[in-house]
């Protein structure tokens, strides 16, 4: 009865104030919120398309890199991530700012691009590569009391 009423009361928490997680879909690691989502336009993107996320009207773009892998991205103000290798200014989707690969923190599977100049910073993350926290929750059962 317990679980079940702090599993409610996170829900209703989680809904009125859209702080919800977007967390690694392999291991479940929290990775950013819904107060870090951010627009960032790109002139690279193939296209580019609008998905609520975290309660949130958000732009998703959609990218091909040079070894032709598409991936569909989001903006992030900040996330949970440890960089992979080196940066690189060359091939970057937005101009200017040079790319860092970044990989989950806990379980190392790659997550998307710190992209970064002297004025400005953000991660591109892979919409793939997470799932929201209430969906994650949304899935669990709760045993009858
Ligand atoms: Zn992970």
């Amino acid at each position: 009865m317990l679980l079940k009423l702090f599993f409610f009361s996170f829900l209703s928490i989680c809904i009125r104030f859209g702080l919800c997680n977007l967390i690694c879909r392999q291991c479940g690691h929290a990775v950013t919120n819904s107060a870090a989502l951010k627009n960032v336009w790109s002139p690279h993107a193939l296209y580019n398309y609008n998905m609520t996320i975290l309660a949130k009207e958000t732009m998703v773009q959609v990218f091909r890199n040079p070894a032709d892998e598409t991936f569909h991205v989001i903006s992030v103000n900040g996330a949970d991530l440890k960089f992979a290798g080196q940066s690189y200014h060359q091939d970057t989707w937005f101009p200017g700012l040079k790319w860092t690969t970044c990989v989950c923190s806990k379980c190392g599977h790659h997550m998307g691009w710190y992209f970064e100049n002297d004025k400005d910073n953000f991660v591109g993350l892979v919409l793939e590569y997470v799932v929201s926290s209430h969906y994650a929750d949304s899935i669990l059962r709760v045993p009858a009391s």
